[in-house]
């Protein structure tokens, strides 16, 4: 099969691997439909996280199962699904609790490589969900950002307690961020601030339900929020960027009592501990358990009541992966769609 493999930073190759096959029992293969590039593929793209060697890309996928090992009880060859970057087994006390990504049995699924023609997926029952039936083609890349981007967006949301009388802060503008207010928006919030200063991302933030617009960043940004909130701040706000500036950003904006629900992968953040006392804001974060809002959200998709699929801005084929990424690196592009 064809896939992509990152050799050096901005050296993205797409080539021959070999086939992936069923090893456990427990898992399935799946013929891809369509694959992406995540926002989080960019730090080893620009060098800001090590790359080891040459390494298999991609973690987000949709797709049809093409084989299943011989323990798997509740998916089946044929069905179009959806699943998680983390796979999981969905019945352990963490599991059941909501946080699969930290499921006592999980497996990266980053391992084989999503942005390729075929997937191993490892736990298939606890990991993948099936939609009711095969998709039609427009619905499938709202079905693949669900995989992630709008997975990792609602439980920012939902880390952050957005929902009716609320004042939601959304801070960074890529597919995470923007898809942060699309749930916020159907959790119920009454104004949803996005932070964004590129104007092709305003527009999608306000397609997605964003009530007002801030440009400013960093303490500039913090005053701003706190203008539009009589002097309090947010009541929840979403942090989907991951860097120190943005952290700070989301506490300093977030009110007395309110929720931070930071997502973006952390990559040199330090909190200063004073500042975070006395802030008396919750925060909850990390990996986002995706599976847990799976059936709900591709219910959504599937009845047409959300559209995530507009943060592609950009869809090739895979073999041309490499221009994906730079397009992304350039910010000429949201999030790029790659068609195996
Ligand atoms: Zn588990």
């Amino acid at each position: 099969m064809r896939g992509a493999v990152l050799y050096a930073p901005g050296d993205v190759r797409v080539e021959e691997r070999q086939d992936p096959r069923i090893l456990t029992p427990t898992d399935a293969i799946i013929r891809l439909s369509a694959t992406c590039i995540c926002g989080s593929d960019l730090w080893p793209y620009r060098g800001l996280e090590a790359v080891d060697g040459p390494a298999p890309m991609g973690h987000e996928y949709a797709g049809i199962v093409q084989e299943v090992g011989s323990q798997v009880r509740n998916i089946r060859p044929g069905q179009f699904v959806v699943g998680s970057f983390f796979a999981s087994d969905n019945t352990c006390e963490i599991c059941q609790a909501g946080y699969q990504t930290s499921c006592v049995h999980r497996e990266p699924i980053g391992a084989g490589g999503a942005q390729a023609q075929s997937l191993h997926v490892p736990l298939a029952d606890g990991t993948l969900v099936a939609t009711p039936d095969l998709p039609p083609d427009d619905l499938i890349p709202s079905l693949l950002a669900a995989s992630d981007v709008l997975g990792t967006g609602w439980f920012g949301a939902v880390a952050a307690e957005a929902g009716p009388h609320k004042t939601v802060a959304v801070v960074g503008d890529g597919a995470v961020g923007l898809l942060a207010v699309l749930a916020a928006s159907q959790l119920g919030a009454e104004r949803i601030i996005a932070m964004s200063r590129h104007q092709p991302r305003q527009r999608l933030a306000t397609e997605f339900g964003a009530t007002d617009i801030v440009t400013e960043r960093g303490d500039a940004g913090v005053a701003r929020i706190k203008e539009l909130t009589g002097g309090l701040g947010a009541h929840s706000v979403i942090e989907a960027v991951g860097t120190q500036e943005s952290m700070l950003q989301a506490i300093g904006s977030t009110r007395p009592g309110g929720h931070v629900g930071y997502v973006g992968v952390a990559h040199g953040v330090e909190l200063p501990g004073d500042e975070l006392f006395f802030s008396h804001v919750h925060l909850h974060g990390g990996p986002a358990p995706v599976r847990r809002f799976l059936p709900e959200l591709i219910d959504l998709i599937w009845n047409r009541r959300i559209d995530p699929g507009k943060v592609f801005d950009l869809s090739l084929p895979l073999e041309q992966a490499g221009e994906g990424y730079q397009a992304m690196d350039e910010r000429r592009a949201i999030k790029t769609l790659l068609r195996p």
